[in-house]
């Protein structure tokens, strides 16, 4: 993984190169940020840089040894540990190891991806999913070997808030007293939920979220994407490159989330309670995820349409353009009096669709606050 693998970030990639060469590596270093921010991507090539023998001053030349052995994964000084649980396939005591042949393909295959994504890749449930402690004695075997490059060891870690207490506090005492010539990487989306022993230790990079130009641009260049869908991603996924990837391999799913967006809000409107009872029948049917993805499809599309009222779009939403649903005309109705409480209750009803509750019951409630807030005039 080199720097120039990975779209954006310009700015954080020369203060990163800087460092390294004004040798200023700190042995601890925390990349923080929002999910889909390509963290994960940024370390790894961070660390092939660190190895890499005839490095250039912008990046790792991607040909010597070392890069080839970062190119395949195959480098024996980079461990990664990340969440795993208990499978089928996975020893009593499930440690990261047991997972490398699925994590080496996810990050080689999908780039950018989510603790979601990475779970549902394995079968693993995500409330399972932790660094346990025996992943800590694991880490401390692994560094106290001799290294085979000579260099760096490097131990990324990626979701460093899954660990439970007692891994923490042994990692705490390795991250206190490495081992020579060792390299934590720890890459965190939820730095708060950490040991602030831990944190306060680290060296601390913030990875900001990527323009969504960036994210357009890598949809089509990378993924294939037709530039009107990757436009439609990149807008809704707000700089998560992750959700993009995601969000643009379903864009038909979308055709279908406008076409009940817009029946909802219009039989809402109308407080036409058959056209509502018959559209929740409809609705509740997705399977739960699919329907938190189209609650969250709606907060987007309602923020949008708020939005429209301040500053006009360049060009109309392509998917409710394909529909026949002006965005436009639907705008005024989102304005100050309810912009806000139309965002929450969205945000409501996935969540408690999230807790299992029974979608009709909570698409019923939400339909008929819904017809209320829409006819609070500006
Ligand atoms: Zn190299």
């Amino acid at each position: 993984m080199q720097f120039r693998n990975i779209d954006g970030h310009e700015d954080l990639k020369s203060t990163l190169l800087q460092s390294v060469q004004r040798g200023r590596v700190s042995h601890a270093q925390l990349f923080h940020g929002p999910e889909g921010n390509g963290a994960l991507l940024l370390a790894i090539a961070y660390a092939q840089y660190l190895a890499c023998s005839n490095p250039s001053e912008i990046d790792s030349c991607g040909i010597c040894p070392s890069c080839k052995q970062f190119n395949s994964f195959n480098y024996p000084d980079l461990h990664f540990v990340y969440p795993v649980a208990k499978t089928s396939k996975s020893s009593d005591k499930p440690r990261s190891l047991d997972f490398i042949q699925e994590w080496t393909q996810l990050v080689k295959e999908e780039r950018y991806f989510s603790l979601f994504r990475w779970l549902e890749f394995v079968g693993i449930e995500n409330k399972q999913a932790q660094i346990s402690v025996y992943e800590s004695t694991e880490v401390l075997n692994q560094l106290n070997l001799k290294s085979y490059s000579g260099g760096y060891k490097f131990m990324i870690i990626w979701m460093p808030e899954r660990m439970n207490n007692s891994a923490a506090n042994k990692l705490l005492k390795i991250i206190e007293e490495p081992p020579a010539k060792t390299l934590f990487l720890l890459v965190s989306e939820n730095p708060d939920s950490l040991l602030q022993t831990i944190t306060s230790r680290c060296q601390k990079t913030l990875i900001p979220k990527f323009r969504n130009a960036s994210v357009e641009n890598y949809l089509i260049e990378n993924e294939g994407v037709k530039p009107q869908n990757a436009h439609v991603a990149a807008k809704l996924a707000d700089g998560n490159m992750a959700r993009a990837i995601d969000l643009a391999k379903r864009a038909e799913a979308y055709k279908g989330y406008a076409v009940h967006f817009s029946t909802w809000v219009r039989s809402c409107f109308k407080a036409d309670t058959h056209q509502i009872y018959s559209w929740v029948e409809d609705v509740s049917r997705l399977e739960r995820e699919k329907l938190k993805d189209f609650l969250h499809f709606c907060s987007s599309t309602l923020r949008e349409s708020f939005d429209l009222n301040f500053i006009p779009a360049e060009q109309p939403n392509r998917v409710f353009h394909e529909i026949k649903f002006e965005l436009e005309k639907f705008a005024p109705f989102v304005n100050l009096k309810n912009g806000r409480q139309l965002l929450e209750l969205m945000d409501q009803a996935s969540y408690d669709i999230g807790r299992n509750g029974n979608p009709k019951i909570i698409l019923t409630d939400t339909s008929l606050k819904m017809a209320r807030y829409l006819r609070l005039k500006n």
